[in-house]
């Protein structure tokens, strides 16, 4: 019993050690939370996108191999009683793809070294971050257990990307989704309702489905724009530059681009910046899925479910 308190205890400051410097928000992949998350790097490396503000101003910060090699090692302790040996990992960071694929080999080497029991290695990356890498290295990477990257396309439309600073276009978010194709990479595309505000949500959804319907991501994990108080775009919508849509208007723009996809993949909208949470295959739940989301659209333009669905939605979160 004592030396079960002594254990808990020692769990618990190992992973202030380890999650200490994130911060109170620690923002990971929606379908990786219940993986080892092995902190790589701290913040993005880009950090100019108008509409975030997930880093809380910090700076970007590589973990030197020592750091990571120390996490590992405390990991390991934390997971050597799970009653199944962990297989899935993430490393933690706005963008750890960003790393040279040099250092994510010699990651992936010290995870497996720790951990055999390992399959997959995820993490969030921009496009650019795969375009960086050869094909080759983009290989080293699959095999070594990279495959389940979490892609932020967000739209399919230059207009939107430029608008929100993305840093990449729709070019470069097409030649990223091409490039993990060809090395057999699996992906998880996100994409984000409302990131054009009204004037630009037409080609929003007609630009990003396109994209998406010449693309193979395993899944589609689709969140709402959601007005961070620290981000610039704030300053934007106090302006009346940019218009804001409402909750119910992504829905219709999620049923919109929904409605146009010819894909084979997941379509994952339980993220929960969505108004109505709703997660099937494709092509062969889609018209279920724009079944329910009609019915939602029509149960919610009532006004009470609606205020309900928001109450609900926005508990917890720091936004305007
Ligand atoms: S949205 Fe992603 S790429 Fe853009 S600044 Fe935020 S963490 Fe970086």
């Amino acid at each position: 019993m004592e030396r079960d308190a002594e254990r808990i205890q020692t769990i618990r400051r190992l992973k202030e050690e380890i999650y200490g410097e994130y911060g109170f928000f620690y923002y990971v992949p929606m379908a990786e939370s219940y993986t080892v998350q092995i902190p790589v790097t701290v913040s993005c490396s880009y950090r100019r996108c108008l509409y975030c503000d997930l880093n809380q101003g910090m700076a970007f910060r590589e973990l030197s191999l020592e750091e990571i090699d120390r996490n590992i090692e405390r990991l390991r302790f934390i997971h050597e009683t799970d009653s199944r040996p962990p297989r899935r990992f993430l490393l933690a960071g706005g963008n750890p793809f960003v790393l040279p694929a040099e250092k994510l080999l010699t990651i992936a080497e010290k995870v497996r070294n720790c951990f055999p029991s390992c399959e997959t290695i995820s993490c969030f990356a921009r496009a650019d971050d795969v375009l960086n890498k050869t094909g080759t290295e983009l290989n080293a990477l699959r095999r070594a257990g990279y495959n389940r990257l979490c892609l932020g396309i967000e739209s399919g439309s230059d207009s939107v990307l430029r608008y929100q600073e993305k840093g990449v276009g729709r070019a470069e978010n097409a030649g990223a989704m091409d490039a993990l194709d060809a090395a057999g990479m699996g992906y998880s595309a996100y994409i984000m309702l409302g990131l054009g505000g009204r004037e630009m949500s037409a080609g929003h959804v007609e630009d990003t489905a396109s994209l998406l319907n010449c693309a193979h991501p395993f899944e589609l994990t689709v969140v709402t724009l959601v007005l961070f108080r620290g981000a610039r775009l704030v300053e934007k919508v106090r302006a009346r530059e940019f218009k804001r849509m409402t909750s119910l208007e992504t829905l219709k723009e999620g049923r919109e681009l929904l409605s146009r996809l010819t894909l084979s993949t997941v379509w994952n909208a339980t993220h929960k910046t969505n108004l109505f949470p709703i997660k099937g295959k494709l092509p062969e739940h889609k018209g279920l899925i724009l079944r329910r989301i009609d019915a939602a659209i029509e149960e919610m333009s009532g006004g009470e479910g609606l205020k309900r669905h928001e109450l609900q939605r926005w508990q917890n979160w720091g936004v305007e």
